[in-house]
């Protein structure tokens, strides 16, 4: 059973101008970028198909990548903490609070954080929680969801920021975006100097030297994670590589993807605590690395390479399904074309069939992606199992009316005679459906899907190949 109210949140956006005119521009700016980004590399289109095999090799070892870093982090003095779920992830890090008497904590943007549900667990134990990217303040302060991974406020408009603040942080409206930046930082400062905590996500991590890397472009995740007493980071199981070779390449495509730069403002290694002599840094470092379903891809061939994401939105940016329906259609942490996979294994094929249904298998996204996945591979596959039904992944065949269609319709196009008896009978029976300007305007049962938005052609009363026939037939008698 689907869960998410995709179809109705998609039809809320097409039909909102504002957020259509904010996908459109992030598309042509960002998506855009992004390509002329990639022809541009000095080393050429190889140099994704080379990120592409450094994630698989990472993937395919990740069991002794993971205990290389977990050694590597607490040699630096750092703590590692294995969570099989999200619930798990989440008591890790409440028991840390705890530990800390912590009552405030300031956060790095981190899609993991928001699958996991972090920010409602701090809240309900107590715990007052402030993003501090500029874009996750933003949707923090107005109560909403991200609509996009890497710009989560994508969907409001700088006079709808001006009337938040000025509701939220009592200050004069405007729309100016520096005078609300520098409203944010003012606001975001104190909670900096006064938070006990600092969570990050962590966009890759090393097995080589222990440690994790975070990558932004206002510098926030610098003060989040040196500032308070105690830094915890989060880390999908995914994310670690061999070594800093690695690291290069990855980052510079990361950058390209997710917002067309040659290299992200600020890239920070964490390494453990601070250490004795040094001034900067928390008195203690935890990793939680998450498994929360990830294992259960890792353990399927056909749909490891998912595993190869790195989060940079890339896709969404060039996507056009995602440019109409925006993100918060997607439902869950994940929107854009990386959603309509990473969702449905994680949460259930058959609860977030419409993610991977909706999509328009155009591969745009593969040519965007910096990592090269092969993103329309694995939604035919889930549409697939959805179709036939799938054990391995607890899938119900999403319609039995639609397998004994198609069963039917493979039957009929196999065997001539039958094909044309068909084409005779439904000659016939279109006579009945209503007509616009000689087009079939409706269709009737799971035909009417079709023609909601266009008309059909009516069959001709000879098909082509019965005229070529006998066009032939006179040819030959000539
Ligand atoms: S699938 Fe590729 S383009 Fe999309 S978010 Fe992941 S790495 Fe980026």
């Amino acid at each position: 059973m689907n869960i998410l109210n995709y179809k109705s949140e998609a039809e809320c956006a097409i039909n909102n101008p504002v957020l259509q005119k904010a996908l459109a521009n992030l598309q042509e700016r960002i998506g855009k970028g992004t390509a002329q980004g990639y022809r541009e590399l000095p080393e050429g289109p190889e140099l994704r198909l080379k990120a592409h095999a450094i994630r698989m090799r990472s993937i395919e070892n990740l069991d002794i990548l993971l205990i290389a870093l977990a050694d590597g982090i607490r040699k630096n003095g750092g703590h590692i903490h294995f969570a099989y779920d999200g619930k798990t992830a989440l008591k890790h890090c409440l028991e840390i609070a705890r530990k800390h008497n912590v009552k405030l904590a300031v956060k790095g943007k981190s899609m993991l954080t928001e699958e996991i549900g972090l920010n409602h667990a701090l809240n309900d134990a107590g715990i007052e929680t402030v993003e501090t990217d500029l874009g996750e303040y933003i949707i923090q302060l107005a109560g909403e969801k991200p609509s996009h991974i890497i710009a989560p406020a994508i969907h409001k408009t700088k006079e709808q920021i001006g009337r938040l603040f000025q509701d939220k942080l009592g200050i004069a409206y405007t729309d100016d975006p520096p005078a609300l930046t520098r409203a944010a930082r003012k606001a975001l400062r104190e909670k900096f100097l006064q938070a006990d905590m600092g969570i990050s996500g962590c966009n890759l991590a090393c097995a080589e030297t222990g440690h994790i890397t975070t990558v932004s472009n206002e510098g926030n995740i610098r003060m989040a994670t040196t500032l308070p007493k105690v830094h915890v980071a989060f880390m999908g199981m995914e994310r670690v590589t061999a070594d800093l070779k690695d690291h290069e390449i990855l980052f510079r495509l990361l950058a390209m993807g997710a917002a067309a730069q040659k290299m992200a403002g600020y890239v920070s290694y964490i390494g453990g605590p601070a250490r004795s002599g040094q001034t900067d840094g928390p008195e203690a470092f935890h990793l939680i690395v998450i498994d929360n379903g990830r294992s259960r891809i890792l353990a399927d061939t056909d749909f490891r390479e998912m595993l190869c994401c790195i989060r940079c939105g890339g896709c969404l940016n060039v996507c056009p399904v995602y440019g109409k329906i925006g993100g918060h259609s997607y439902g869950y942490a994940y929107s854009g074309p990386v959603g309509a996979v990473v969702n449905p294994l994680l949460m259930g094929i058959n609860r977030a069939s419409d993610l991977c249904l909706g999509e328009s298998l155009c591969g745009a996204c593969m040519e965007a992606c910096p990592v090269n996945i092969d993103i329309p591979r694995m939604l035919l596959l889930l549409r697939a199992k959805l179709a036939q039904g799938d054990k391995t992944w607890d899938v119900k065949v999403k319609s039995r009316v639609e397998q004994v269609s198609f069963a039917a319709w493979s039957c009929l196009i196999q065997s001539r005679p039958l094909y044309d008896l068909f084409l005779k009978t439904a000659y016939h029976g279109q006579k009945l459906l209503p007509r616009n300007n000689k087009m079939i305007s409706r269709l009737p049962f799971a035909g009417k899907g079709w023609t909601q938005s266009r008309d059909l052609q009516p069959l001709a009363e000879q098909s082509f190949i019965s005229r070529f026939k006998d066009n032939f037939a006179e040819k030959q008698n000539d």
